[in-house]
């Protein structure tokens, strides 16, 4: 747990400085920021950049002597008068406990006393946003943020994808004309999607909108077309390719190009290539409407369908996922009770 400890806050002088510490502090991997005065409009501004962007980031007001006499972990507190991080950054990525110091006037001794390393980043006055940026930085490595707004890094222009919750997803469906089977399917798709990546570090906001929408397509036609009329409802309704993509790539185990091309189907990819796809896929498939099946089951369904060729395929995107997901697939038929 990685803890910036702030210090010396004046709510009516270091608004800027102190929500730009935490929004550094979050950015760049740590856990929580304590700031030693009240502040309100400083929680709102945290709390609201953690619920649009993601991830677990915390906000509290506390006393920081209290504070620092009883935390357990190593101490670093960021000062121009301390040693070069550089040299101790090896030493703390073994640590699981730290607390990290930052001030904003002129920081009481006790604290330099306190303190299990003092460590500057260069030996010059400067800032603690820039020397906290630096130091997390080198200390952690790149977090994952999972909010409802992902940005899609871009090197011209600029993009920026939001999930739809879980109830517009389903108000969309009733837009859309879906009846209770569908909506059952949908619901239950995403419980199962969700359970197989349990374990797994992947994006579980995705991963539930694109269950739960996976089969919109279903409203306008049944049959294999439904994949691409789902993609193309997603995206006349202003959602993303990423989104739209679980409508097309999620039929069969997904289906080859050539394979595409004989159905009559519009040029398009329709291979789940991101993990997020494939679970949604298979999730799918392990489905028989709101009912779990095995894999066992899928295959002799596949084989009376005239579909064996697809056989291997699907095996081995079980057997895939259930590597990656670190999960015994069998288990997800006690979903059915
Ligand atoms: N003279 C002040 C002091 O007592 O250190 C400097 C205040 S400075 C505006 C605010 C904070 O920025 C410091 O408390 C420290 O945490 C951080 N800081 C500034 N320069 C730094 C440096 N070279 N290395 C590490 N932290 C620094």
């Amino acid at each position: 747990m990685i803890t910036v400890l702030r210090i010396g806050h004046r709510p009516e002088r270091d608004k800027r400085i102190t929500t730009h510490v935490a929004l550094v502090a979050r950015a760049f991997g740590a856990d929580k920021i304590i700031v030693d005065k009240d502040d309100e409009k400083l929680k709102n501004t945290v709390e609201r950049v953690t619920q649009k962007f993601g991830g677990n980031f915390t906000i509290e007001f506390n006393d920081w002597r209290k504070y620092l006499k009883d935390y357990n972990g190593k101490v670093v507190h960021l000062t121009m008068y301390g040693i070069p991080y550089e040299k101790k950054i090896r030493e703390l990525k073994k640590e699981k406990d730290i607390l990290i110091i930052v001030g904003a006037e002129k920081v009481p001794r006790e604290v330099y006393e306190r303190a299990d390393y003092n460590l500057a980043v260069r030996n010059q006055p400067h800032s603690e946003v820039s020397a906290l940026a630096i130091f997390l930085k080198d200390l952690i490595p790149e977090k994952k943020f999972y909010g409802e707004l992902r940005i899609i890094p871009q090197e011209k222009g600029k993009k920026v994808l939001r999930i739809p919750s879980r109830e517009e997803c389903i108000s969309l469906l009733k837009k859309y004309g879906a009846d209770e089977r569908l909506l059952k399917h949908s619901i239950k798709c995403s419980e199962v999607a969700l359970k197989m990546s349990e374990n797994c570090n992947v994006d579980k906001m995705l991963i539930e909108a694109g269950a739960l929408l996976h089969d919109i397509g279903k409203t306008v036609v049944k049959g294999i077309r439904h994949g691409v009329e789902g993609y193309y409802i997603l995206k006349n309704e202003g959602y993303d390719e990423i989104l739209a993509r679980f409508c097309s790539t999620h039929v069969g185990a997904g289906i080859r190009k050539s394979e595409a091309k004989k159905l009559g189907l519009p040029d398009m990819d329709y291979i789940p290539r991101t993990l997020e796809e494939k679970i949604v896929c298979h999730a799918d498939t392990l489905l028989a409407g709101d009912r779990i099946t095995d894999i066992e089951e899928v295959k002799k369904y596949y084989i009376e369908q005239g579909l064996e060729r697809e056989v291997p395929r699907l095996e081995r995107l079980h057997n895939y996922l259930q590597k990656k997901c670190k999960k015994d697939f069998m288990e997800l038929l006690l979903l059915n009770k």
